[in-house]
């Protein structure tokens, strides 16, 4: 498979290239050069294998030449060793028609490890053949943090630096990240918000001088590797539900719509989806834009559910460059316009066809704990705040009363306490492997929000 950017301008690179460089050259994100097609069959075929092995036969389509299936499947198979349920991503019903998808069942408790701990595997893969080591940096609103460190801190080609806005998450999230004692991982508190945090990274993957120096890459969310670890839960999950034949409904708590666009690019390798559903709470840009065609910028609301107080999406220009017919020349002029304005329009013809697949719905705060309190009650799950805005939101949509409708769970409850807490009156337990986290020494720097800053703490320790 080979690969080329949504502005069109950067140079084509196989599944090696891709994985290193995160951000294309040009400003944009690597995106396949055709989809890889799975038949109904094989889709059949899924449910009598073990997670893994669906995993490398999905991955491998995406990273063949440059890392073969026969390569692939001991790493693929050692990152999901360790995970705490043996179907990897189980299913737990509801309701009648309702089923929560499990997406905490690794290290870190998030579904960000599904992918993650894929990733940090195919750097080491990669760049041992070349006898090479890079810089790892990336924008942490929470959980990307931890998700992150955990599978850079065993890796021997990888320094890492993690930003995160200094207040802005959880206890729970900042101690995650800043207990793990690795020599090779760097954790920076930002003084600012999130979106500023991700701006410090942008700005250094376009200062080339720096980026060339210190080998920079990405794990965030950007990174192709990532949204192609994460289809692979969209297929094992329309699988145990009868698909093809029962295509069911997924609504995806989101904000930078990595995880969203994965089950849209599963829906474009041939799984049967009956609905895709783009829950956001009150950091709501793609759910403006669905509603008024305009992508617009707004103020970062601190929510709930803070790994989604996201304004810019920045998966979303994949979607925006397939919306505007693969016309990278398209897309450069309208992030352009977001980064001049603050606002692009969208056509009326791509406004069409995004309809025609997402649905979307933002959920207030007051929602939010009152569905997480509902379903408690009901069903005596504790639900974390990200799937409860799933879970509003696929409700809201919900067409199809025969068609299963499944809410992505990307978070294990016992991450967001305070919240669960609020909800349900007490919080749930921290799972064995995080019992002792409370007692865990914190290491991290507090730096101000400021690129040169950032930069002259990097020099000083990477080792690339
Ligand atoms: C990162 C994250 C999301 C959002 O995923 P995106 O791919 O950025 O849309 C949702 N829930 C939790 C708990 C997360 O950590």
């Amino acid at each position: 498979m080979h690969y080329i950017s949504t502005r069109g301008k950067a140079p084509r690179l196989d599944f090696a290239g891709v994985l290193l460089a995160g951000l294309a050259d040009d400003g944009g994100l690597y995106v396949p050069e055709s989809w890889p097609q799975v038949s109904t069959e094989e889709i059949k075929g899924f449910t009598d294998q073990p997670y893994a092995e669906v995993a490398t036969d999905l991955m491998a389509r995406f990273t063949a030449p440059a890392i073969s299936a026969e390569d692939l499947a001991p790493l693929v198979a050692e990152a999901y060793r360790d995970f705490d349920h043996p179907a990897v991503a189980p299913l737990r019903q509801l309701d009648s028609g309702e089923w929560i998808l499990e997406l905490f069942h690794g290290p870190t408790l998030s579904f960000k490890d599904y992918a993650l701990q894929v990733v940090g595997r195919l750097f080491d893969a990669v760049l041992q053949t070349q006898s090479n080591r890079v810089t790892v940096v990336g924008a942490t609103s929470g959980d990307t943090g931890s998700a992150a460190i955990e599978a850079c801190r065993d890796r021997d080609t990888i320094t890492a630096f993690i930003l995160h806005p200094q207040g802005r998450i959880t206890d729970v999230q900042r101690r995650q990240m800043t207990t793990v004692q690795a020599a090779n991982i760097h954790n920076i508190a930002i003084d600012g918000t999130f979106d500023d945090c991700q701006a410090i990274v942008k700005q250094m993957f376009g200062d080339k001088v720096f980026r060339d120096r210190w080998k920079l890459t990405a794990v965030n969310s950007i990174n192709w590797a990532r949204v192609m670890a994460q289809v692979v839960y969209y297929f094992t999950t329309a699988a145990a539900l009868g698909g093809p034949d029962h295509p069911p409904a997924f609504s995806v708590p989101t904000g930078n719509f990595g995880d969203a666009f994965a089950g849209h690019v599963a829906r474009r390798m041939g799984l049967n989806i009956g609905q895709m559903v783009i829950a956001t709470n009150v950091n709501d840009i793609l759910v403006r834009l669905l509603a008024d065609g305009e992508y617009r910028k707004g103020p970062v609301h601190a929510t709930l559910s803070p790994s989604i107080d996201i304004q810019v999406s920045s998966n979303f220009e994949r979607l925006l460059f397939e919306l505007s017919a693969d016309d990278g020349d398209i897309v450069a002029k309208l992030m352009d316009d977001l980064d001049n304005d603050g606002v692009f329009k969208m056509s009326d013809a791509a406004m069409a066809r995004m309809r025609g697949q997402f649905d979307g719905r933002r959920a207030s705060e007051d929602e939010i704990l009152s569905c997480m309190a509902q379903v408690n009650d009901t069903s005596g799950i504790p639900v974390d705040p990200h799937t409860a805005v799933g879970i509003i939101a696929g409700r809201a949509h919900r067409r199809d009363g025969n068609g299963a409708m499944v809410y992505l769970s990307t978070a294990h409850p016992a991450k967001f306490p305070e919240a669960v807490a609020r909800a349900i009156g007490t919080p749930s337990v921290l799972p064995p492997r995080l019992a002792d986290l409370y007692e865990r020494t914190e290491s991290f720097d507090l730096l101000p929000n400021d690129l040169a800053a950032v930069q002259a703490y990097m020099a000083e320790r990477s080792q690339a």
